[in-house]
């Protein structure tokens, strides 16, 4: 969402809230693979709910796959109560997957594909060794001071891989033309952090390459992450990136994201307060504006929700 002012007023701009369908599959082809991919730090809310009304939705409409995937690259945030609470609020919800159920697509499970992505990248960038913490960089962006220190990859050292300068062109399906420039906005990628762990950019870049991901949905929040994204699919050889949709996000009374300490907007909670779930995903589609106050709808059909 963005402001412009006009005539001294100021006027709220928001995105558009469907996408042009028939233009998305002529981007996407026919029966489009796209992924619901929650982490398992906390509990469902209102605001997985809206990125799943989107992602079923829209795989629907088309005539396209969902595929579930445990992002759990975060080892110290992520806990198995979690993973079992989301699948079965998830499954309590209606939402069935095509892909990614039995067995349970999971990141920790198959740490030897980073690995392999990130010898892959040895080949073709300058990948090596940071020494820093995340005080010593103070912000988003990383300088490369360690690009040319040598240092050896041993355990508390972070792994970054050289991004080239240039901008990453893409068109959303909601907000349309972008142009990012990665080298600009965070510098050298990081794709293992001091810890060991691989980060969220590399990991849902070389899962969203080698499961086929060719419909990327997921929230606002996260439109500045997608030019590294597609930068760095093309470095592990993806010629032809995702699509991406950015879709509005609800927010608290206090205006900021919903968070999994989001009390009251918890589907669990919701549950326990007696809703059903065709009422939870009518309350989460009527607060970002896909329906009206007090709809009923059933996670097979929101599909209809995109319809024109
Ligand atoms: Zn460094």
């Amino acid at each position: 969402m963005r402001t412009e002012e006009r005539d001294h007023v100021f006027l709220i701009i928001s995105p558009s809230l469907r996408p042009d369908l028939a233009r998305l599959e002529s981007a996407v082809g026919s029966s489009p693979l796209t992924r619901f991919a929650p982490s398992p730090t906390g509990y469902l809310h209102l605001g997985h709910v809206v990125n799943a009304i989107y992602v079923w939705g829209i795989a629907r409409a088309l005539g396209g796959r969902v595929l579930l995937r445990v992002e759990d690259h975060d080892r110290i945030r992520c806990r198995p109560e979690y993973e079992a609470a989301l699948l079965e609020d998830l499954a309590w919800l209606g939402f069935e997957a095509d892909e990614g159920v039995d067995p349970l697509a999971r990141q920790s499970d198959t740490p030897s594909v980073y690995e392999g992505a990130l010898d892959v990248l040895r080949a073709s960038a300058q990948v090596y060794a940071c020494g820093c913490s995340r005080k010593d960089i103070g912000g988003e962006r990383y300088d490369g001071r360690c690009r040319t220190r040598g240092l050896t990859a041993v355990n508390g050292r972070g792994i970054r891989v050289h991004l080239a300068e240039g901008a990453e062109v893409f068109e959303d399906a909601l907000r349309g033309h972008c142009v990012q420039a990665p080298a600009e906005q965070c510098g050298d990628l990081l794709a293992r952090d001091r810890d060991g762990h691989w980060t969220y950019q590399f990991a849902v870049t070389v899962d969203d390459t080698r499961q086929g991901v060719t419909l990327v949905i997921r929230g606002a929040d996260l439109v500045s992450s997608t030019g590294r994204q597609i930068r760095l699919a093309r470095m592990l050889g993806r010629q032809i990136p995702p699509v991406f949709l950015h879709h509005p996000l609800i927010h608290d009374l206090r205006g900021e994201k919903l968070s999994k300490s989001a009390g009251d907007t918890g589907v669990r909670q919701l549950r326990r307060a007696g809703l059903t779930a065709p009422a939870v995903i009518g309350i989460a589609a009527s607060r970002v504006g896909l329906a009206e106050t007090g709809s009923l709808i059933h996670a097979s059909e929101v599909s209809r929700l995109f319809a024109h």
